[in-house]
């Protein structure tokens, strides 16, 4: 189980240090999907390397707070009212990058 800060040969702790950010505070990035689903397809990445949302009791409480407040943030500057907010947890629900991230879906697209 991934419970450190950063971890070698991840994907996701790589681009937190070095990806190219649309949005950042302080243990929090947003980046662009590679391959977008929507007209705005954005990951909000935790610093923090959980592998799934099934471990996110290892967040603090005043870390979970601020990594939805950035979540909603990023879609609120995207300019997104109406938007979707998905994580997959596990690969039987379409997770492929084994570092929690959050989906943040809009812009137009009829959701299915
Ligand atoms: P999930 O399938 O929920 O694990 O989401 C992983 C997401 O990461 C997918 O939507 C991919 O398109 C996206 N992705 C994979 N590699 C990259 C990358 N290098 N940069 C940005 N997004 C990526
Ligand atoms: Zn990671």
């Amino acid at each position: 189980m991934g419970s450190s800060v950063s971890q070698p040969d991840c994907l996701f702790c790589r681009l937190y240090s070095e990806g190219e950010h649309v949005r950042t505070e302080d243990g929090f990035v947003a980046i662009k999907d590679i391959n977008p689903k929507a007209p705005v397809h954005l990951l909000v990445i935790p610093e923090r390397h959980a592998e799934t949302f099934r471990e996110v009791g290892l967040f603090s409480a005043e870390e979970s707070k601020r990594m939805l407040e950035f979540v909603a943030e990023t879609a609120r500057e995207a300019g997104l009212e109406d938007y979707q907010v998905i994580v997959n947890v596990g690969p039987g629900a379409g997770q492929t990058v084994f570092h929690l991230h959050w989906h943040v879906l809009g812009g137009g697209r009829p959701f299915e």
